[in-house]
């Protein structure tokens, strides 16, 4: 039996929120937040050295299952990073994760560690990778990023050669990503664009970037050195849907400057309008015509595409 003062205590973490707890899937099974608990050893901690992806579901339907997956599975492959798990288990792993924790429209955060070794670098010590999954409510960008348009400027940091630290593999090392934010906000603006060492436009820190120009959009090719995004991918196929001249191709910050649109994609920014960069008003310094279409379209689509899920019936008092 609880005495008086534990069954207060008890109370109060009820009101607080605190025993409704997030689970996480963690080496194999669900557990309670307060246990989900990675060693001080582990290389994903202690390196960088791990692998990672971040999913959205919307309305109990998960957007790009497979191909995030799959994304993550080519990543550690790489890295020589065995994933003690197969993709079956894995998706289905995702979807008992937004189960356990009753989430229609989330965040998943799908992270593979090359596990617990010693201080050296050597991943053969490292005997069996650390897998979790985080699904949690979706954390939204602010309405009116979408509505002004963010404002972008190109930083000093340049972004990892791919013959050092190829950016089409998804790690845990995003420490280019980080210094280039840092230098953005420093700037004062919204996001950064890296160059690479030739001067030619990458990406941003978590999203790709696009340029509309007449009847043609525009995004860099993997070998520039970006991650292949997934929601890039989504936004080429509806862009030729509606009628555009989608293209891979190299540029330079002149062509963004005198574009008539220029946008970001990402899982979790979605689309995303921009109105500066550098200074530099594009185009009618707010979201075009073509930009809205295709965040309409995309809106439309992962209301309708992606692998279903359901979530446990609410359990109804006396039952
Ligand atoms: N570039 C980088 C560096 C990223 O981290 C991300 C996503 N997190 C993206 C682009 C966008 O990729 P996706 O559309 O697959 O989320």
């Amino acid at each position: 039996m609880r005495t008086a003062t534990t069954q207060m205590r008890f109370f109060q973490r009820i009101v607080k929120g605190e025993t409704m707890g997030l689970k996480i899937f963690f080496d194999g099974k669900l557990v309670n937040k307060e246990e989900a608990v990675v060693s001080v050893f582990d290389h994903g901690l202690l390196y960088g050295d791990g692998v990672f992806e971040g999913i959205r579901s919307y309305g109990s339907l998960v957007f790009k299952l497979s191909e995030h997956i799959d994304r993550l599975f080519e990543s550690a492959h790489t890295l020589m990073l065995k994933i003690p798990m197969t993709k079956v288990e894995m998706s289905k792993a995702v979807i008992e994760t937004l189960q356990a924790n009753n989430l229609s429209d989330a965040y998943i955060r799908l992270v593979v560690t090359r596990g617990v070794g010693d201080l050296g670098l050597d991943p053969r010590k490292c005997k069996v990778a650390t897998v979790f999954i985080i699904a949690d409510k979706i954390a939204l960008y602010p309405k009116e990023y979408y509505e002004r348009g963010l404002t972008l400027a190109t930083v000093p940091t340049v972004r990892n050669h791919p013959e050092a630290l190829n950016p089409q593999l998804k790690t845990l090392n995003y420490l280019n990503n980080i210094l280039a934010k840092i230098e953005a906000t420093n700037a004062g603006v919204d996001e950064a664009i890296l160059l690479n060492t030739q001067g030619y436009v990458t990406e941003c820190t978590g999203e790709n970037i696009f340029f509309v120009k007449g009847r043609a959009l525009v995004t860099p090719p993997p070998y520039v050195g970006i991650l292949k995004g997934i929601t890039r991918d989504a936004v080429m196929k509806l862009g030729a849907e509606a009628g555009l001249h989608v293209r891979e191709d190299v540029f330079t910050r002149h062509d963004l400057y005198t574009a008539d649109e220029v946008f970001l994609t990402g899982t979790a920014a979605e689309i995303v309008p921009i109105a500066k960069i550098d200074n530099r008003v594009i185009g009618e310094g707010k979201p075009g015509r073509t930009t809205l279409r295709l965040m309409k379209a995309f809106r439309t689509i992962t209301t309708m595409e992606g692998t279903r899920y359901d979530l446990p019936a609410v359990t109804r008092s006396g039952k």
